[in-house]
């Protein structure tokens, strides 16, 4: 391929805007696929033409110890559990706050904090640095519900931001890792776009936390595309001011209530069978859920006593729920999560929050067990030093609606930045971690195994 032809041998030598560290290293383009301007659905509306991007020189922002793509409950927590090891932590996320689709994307509640044990007792299951955030969103007045906490973005956001801060993680707002710069297999650190331009930041361990996997993407790593419903959520002002008693009143789909009680959050579920890495696709879904909900906001107001409620604001993250899963070390099944499967390497548990068809039985959420998580399922197959937490990391389809919760995603997120943290500290690759080192300092950080 011209394109791919052209990126070979990249040479660095070292930072224009003398931030970063001088290295002179051949680096080897990344595969073809992430060359591509576009997939899937959107290379119909592509002109099958290409143009050749000519070599440059890229300023090397940071040579660090970890590096984390993504800022949502798996990066937020990685980055902390990284840090709080002593490692230098670099936090990388395009949008301007920290949460990702629980706080951007308005998805309130923090879904699997409790599943059944052994003993046949409903119990919390999520601990350790998600736990800590769920904590402080309850001291804060911010939070309802004892299990599956409905949270306030806002306040969600403050709390992350100041835990990070805490924490000591440097963080890059507003910013895009854009690729990965490889020497074999071997993940050396990621390019990132910003309005300061294109730089590039080394690191000893990368986790991938996009929620898409674009990292592993990038590198070559297997994974199954998955297509599911992409919905955008929206919240609605003045739910206290609405007139039940008023004649001609109709009970209408408000949505759920938050902390804040006279706004309310609206789910949406969306289309089936959406690309959530399609540009176009993503372009066409904003602008049609935009008049969906703005329409279906008109039609309340025009409701008997309803109209004082307003359109408070929709999501600035679409709700894509699933996209790439990468073909990790270990594939996590639905078996496992039903039969309390134990596992050596263990990084923690998470619950169930929904009813679950298990050998053609239902099995409703009050009798589903917790299930542990191990962290061979964070390690793809062939990228050395790169870990993958979130709703990407390796489980198999059937697993989906609990793989891709809240609560699953700040427990790999935590796994995930301990390990980096420990590998840096033990000058260990993160593939040969030792495990039992890993168990001690995460039930150190206060997470649960179980
Ligand atoms: C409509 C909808 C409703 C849902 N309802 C619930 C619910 O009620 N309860 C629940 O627990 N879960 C729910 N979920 C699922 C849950 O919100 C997500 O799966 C979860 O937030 C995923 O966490 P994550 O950290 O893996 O990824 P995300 O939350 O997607 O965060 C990824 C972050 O990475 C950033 N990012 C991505 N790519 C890049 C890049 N290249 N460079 C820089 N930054 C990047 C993004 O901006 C984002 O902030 C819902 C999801 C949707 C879409």
């Amino acid at each position: 391929m011209e394109r791919r032809k052209f990126l070979t041998n990249v040479l660095f030598t070292g930072s224009a805007l003398g931030v970063g560290i001088s290295c002179g290293r051949k680096i080897q383009p990344t595969n073809a696929a992430s060359m591509a301007p576009a997939v899937s659905a959107s290379s119909s509306a592509l002109s099958g033409r290409s143009i050749a991007e000519p070599a440059r020189q890229i300023p090397i922002l940071a040579e660090t110890d970890v590096l984390i793509i993504g800022g949502g409950p798996a990066g937020a927590a990685a980055a902390i559990a990284a840090a709080r090891t002593g490692a230098e932590t670099y936090l990388v996320e395009r949008y301007n706050h920290l949460g990702g689709l629980w706080t951007g994307g308005l998805v309130l509640p923090l879904l699997s904090t409790h599943a059944v044990d052994k003993q046949g007792k409903t119990r919390q299951v999520i601990y350790g640095v998600g736990g800590e955030m769920s904590q402080k969103l309850k001291d804060l007045g911010m939070s309802i519900e004892e299990i599956n906490p409905v949270v306030d973005p806002e306040a969600a956001k403050y709390v992350l931001d100041e835990m990070i801060r805490e924490a000591g993680v440097k963080m890059l707002y507003h910013t895009w890792g854009s690729n990965v710069i490889m020497e074999g297999n071997e993940l050396k650190g990621v390019f990132i776009e910003s309005k300061s331009g294109r730089m590039a930041v080394l690191a000893k361990v990368v986790i991938d936390c996009t929620g898409d996997g674009d990292l592993f993407h990038w590198a070559g790593e297997k994974y199954d595309e998955m297509k599911y419903h992409i919905g955008l959520v929206h919240r609605l002002g003045n739910i206290d001011r609405i007139d039940t008693h008023k004649n001609g009143y109709v009970k209408m789909n408000i949505g759920k209530p938050t902390p804040i009680k006279s706004v309310n959050w609206v789910n949406m579920h969306g289309k089936d069978d959406q690309n959530g890495v399609d540009m176009l696709n993503l372009s066409q879904l904003q602008m049609d859920y935009r008049r969906e909900i703005w329409d279906n906001v008109q039609k309340i107001r025009k409701t008997p006593g309803h109209e004082q409620v307003f359109l408070l604001d929709t999501a600035s993250q679409l709700g894509v729920r699933m996209s790439r899963i990468v073909e990790g070390e270990y594939k996590l099944t639905l078996e496992d999560s039903m039969t309390y499967q134990s596992f050596d390497d263990a990084i923690g548990v998470s619950g169930a929050w929904t009813t679950m068809l298990y050998k053609g039985k239902k099995v409703p959420k009050s009798e589903r067990p917790l299930w542990q998580i191990p962290y061979r399922s964070l390690l793809p197959k062939k990228t050395e030093n790169l870990l993958v937490a979130g709703r990407c990391f390796c489980f198999e389809r059937e697993l989906v609606e609990d793989t891709r919760i809240i609560g699953t995603c700040l427990i790999t997120g935590h796994g995930a930045g301990a390990a980096a943290g420990l590998a840096v500290k033990e000058r260990q690759t993160v593939r040969n971690l030792d495990r039992k080192k890993l168990k001690t300092l995460l039930l150190q950080q206060g997470a649960w195994l179980g």
